[in-house]
């Protein structure tokens, strides 16, 4: 484990300014050419294989050992928000309206550091780390379209690892890491009503079907599925976050648009809740005369990690940076991650890296202007997944 500290150590400052290039380059969504461009240029100069353009601009090495073997993966996703950066930093955006603002600039050069030790290491491994690099994890989801195009099969992943920066679970004190035995994170599904009425005068609302009336009902209905209808002791949310309808205050509307999000850990209860969201929209707008169209978006699944490959996982942690910091996660996160589409094919761990970094006497929160990463953790990153990687194998060969 050791010798793990030492080669990422060795090369902090070559992952430190990876992730200053790419942090300059930012790109959002499936169109990531020159982020892509970068990845494939590091890994061809360390002598990985590399394959472009799987799935949109996802890029994919294969670091092949000195036996056949097994095949582990380690992913990074690769995308920017569209947000105008306000760090300061001097290697701040190039690209105006684009930023790294939720570490994923960090991701790519920590796995980009992992690639270089094991690359270096080729001739000790049993088996074969495949890279993933995926495009759109902030939306519209790059996973699933490289799933399609067969990223988890020739040769076959047989385990995944992949990783987030950052402040997501303030209890990670910075270089602490965050293990999930389980359920990790949520889903992130979308839904739109259109609540359908009969418009008229404000003061004659029996002459009309009030979408308004209706919607408020709705909205307060929706809320009963989670207090009445989920397991009191598994979480989920329904938020409705934006209300549109009317133009007059004495204007009755033909319609009222509601668009929402709902968020479960258990896929069995997000696919009885999501029915039971249209079936309550529905019948509420029904009992009051009128009438809705809901649409339900099942966005990315929820993200359940394997317990057993966790496991393994936290043991390598402990030993190369000590048990009092690999903390548990007891509670999962209502956030999404297009990771999950990975984990529903292949046992692995999603893990968390505390990263935040204290700026003006606070940590700015992921997707903030300002938000910025400690650099000072990153060697950690591609210590721990190149230790797991090369562990697991020689365990499961
Ligand atoms: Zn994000
Ligand atoms: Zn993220």
């Amino acid at each position: 484990m050791l010798d793990f500290k030492e080669l990422a150590l060795e090369q902090e400052k070559v992952i430190i300014n990876w992730r200053r290039d790419l942090h300059r380059i930012p790109e959002v969504g499936h169109d990531l050419p020159e982020t892509a461009k970068y990845i494939a240029a590091r890994l061809e100069e360390m002598g990985v294989g590399v394959q472009r353009n799987v799935g949109g601009h996802g890029v994919v090495g294969l670091i092949r050992g000195r036996t056949a073997g097994k095949i582990i993966a380690l992913r990074s996703d690769m995308d920017g928000l569209p947000l105008e950066e306000e760090t300061n930093l001097p290697f701040t955006s190039e690209h105006k309206g684009c930023m790294h603002a939720c570490g994923h600039d960090a991701h790519m050069a920590m796995t980009l550091g992992a690639a270089r030790i094991l690359q270096e290491k080729r001739n000790q491994l049993q088996g074969q780390i495949k890279l993933i690099f995926q495009p759109a994890e902030e939306g519209p989801g790059g996973a699933k379209p490289m799933i399609e195009a067969g990223v988890l099969k020739h040769p076959t992943v047989d385990a995944i690892l992949g990783l987030h920066i950052g402040s997501i679970f303030p209890e990670l004190g910075n270089g602490q890491v965050g293990v999930c035995y389980g359920p990790a994170m949520a889903c992130l599904d979308s839904f739109k009503i259109v609540v359908k009425g009969k418009g008229g005068h404000g003061a004659m609302p029996n002459a009309t079907v009030d979408p308004v009336t209706i919607s408020a009902e709705i909205i307060l209905g929706l809320q009963t599925l989670i207090s009445r209808e989920l397991k009191p002791s598994r979480p989920g949310v329904i938020t409705i976050g934006k209300i549109q309808g009317g133009t007059a205050y004495n204007i009755i509307p033909e319609k009222v648009e509601l668009h929402g999000t709902a968020r479960f850990i258990h896929e069995e209860e997000r696919q009885r809740l999501s029915c039971r969201l249209g079936e309550l929209s529905r019948q509420i707008a029904q009992a009051m005369r009128g009438d809705c169209e809901v649409r339900y978006n099942y966005g990315y699944p929820p993200l359940e990690n394997s317990p057993t490959f966790t496991k393994f996982f936290a043991g390598i942690a402990s030993s190369l940076l000590g048990p009092e910091n690999v903390i548990e996660i007891s509670e999962p996160t209502m956030g999404g991650e297009d990771m999950a589409y990975f984990l529903q094919h292949v046992p692995g761990t999603f893990f968390f890296l505390g990263g935040g970094k204290v700026q003006e006497g606070r940590i700015y929160p992921h997707h903030h202007p300002k938000f910025d990463v400690d650099e000072s953790v990153l060697w950690r990153g591609a210590a721990l997944l190149a230790a797991t990687a090369t562990c697991w194998l020689k365990e499961n060969s």
